[in-house]
């Protein structure tokens, strides 16, 4: 989705007509909610020039890529394409630009938004848990690359009847929630109906749990949470062939959200990737 605003109006030293142009370019990982992210930028205006600042309203920090066209003005020392905004932050100084005195000047620019610190790195050595209980031995029913709806994605589906305790599989905090839906059907105009709980990992990347059953979250936004607490109730909404825990750790990137692959704890001294086709018995957490 893009948005465009046009804004014409006059330059302060009336030498320059302008236009004010906003590209915000919001795309959207498959299996995450189309939303309009509660970030805000806005550009002060003096005759020493101008400041960009951004306030972050998210519970999790937010990059904004940035792409300024200057006439009559020199970046600041620190100026950054890429700029991480703190969650809920306000009033960040992003850029700032400097007239050149008699000159006048005029800019446009325009940014993208992208959910999460774009500098993040995954823990590699991080070994997740299942996310079902103790003792219960769950097919993987498509692993990462899965011919049926993992096309070029690293994501599992655990084969996780209705109604099954779903369980963090790794520890964190709850920024993004959604049980409403009741929806599901087999095909990918269903994407945006699958309720999940979307968990930030102390290293930047996201846990996604996704198709959960209808008021199936168990948890409320900002909720930390411990690895191997309940967290919801597995389903079926969305985009789904049937029950199943649609499970990916989602990096920060350029794309707005690269899923990564992950090592699972499948049992003692047995770390590695979960493979499709196979079963695997949660044991500890
Ligand atoms: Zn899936």
């Amino acid at each position: 989705m893009n948005h465009t605003f046009q804004k014409p109006y006059n330059c302060r030293n009336l030498r320059r007509y302008l236009l004010l142009v906003l590209h915000l370019f919001l795309t959207y990982p498959a299996f995450s909610q189309e939303r309009i992210y509660n970030v805000d930028v806005r550009v002060e205006e003096s005759n020493e020039g101008i400041k960009i600042f951004a306030d972050n309203g998210e519970l999790l920090p937010m990059t904004l890529k940035m792409d300024f066209k200057t006439e009559g003005l020199t970046p600041s020392d620190g100026n950054s394409e890429l700029v991480v905004l703190d969650s809920k932050s306000s009033n960040a100084l992003v850029a700032s630009f400097t007239a050149i005195p008699a000159e006048g000047y005029g800019y446009s620019y325009s940014y993208q938004i992208i959910k999460g610190d774009i500098n993040s790195k995954h823990n590699d050595d991080y070994a997740y848990c299942l996310p079902y209980e103790k003792g219960e031995r769950i097919l993987m029913a498509q692993g990462y690359f899965g011919k049926f709806s993992h096309s070029g994605l690293k994501a599992l589906d655990f084969n996780l009847p209705e109604g099954t305790n779903v369980l963090a599989a790794r520890e964190g905090l709850v920024i993004g929630v959604k049980e409403d839906s009741q929806i599901s059907c087999l095909n990918p105009s269903c994407l945006k109906q699958a309720n999940y709980v979307d968990i930030l990992h102390e290293d930047g990347t996201i846990g996604q749990y996704v198709h959960l059953s209808y008021n199936g979250a168990l948890v409320s936004l900002g909720d930390k949470i411990k690895r191997g607490q309940l967290i919801g109730i597995s389903g079926k909404t969305g985009f789904a062939s049937g029950p199943h825990l649609h499970f990916q750790v989602t990096l920060p990137s350029l794309e707005n959200g690269t899923a990564i692959a992950t090592k699972f704890k499948l049992a003692e001294n047995w770390i590695d990737i979960p493979k499709e086709k196979e079963f695997y018995t949660a044991f500890e957490y």
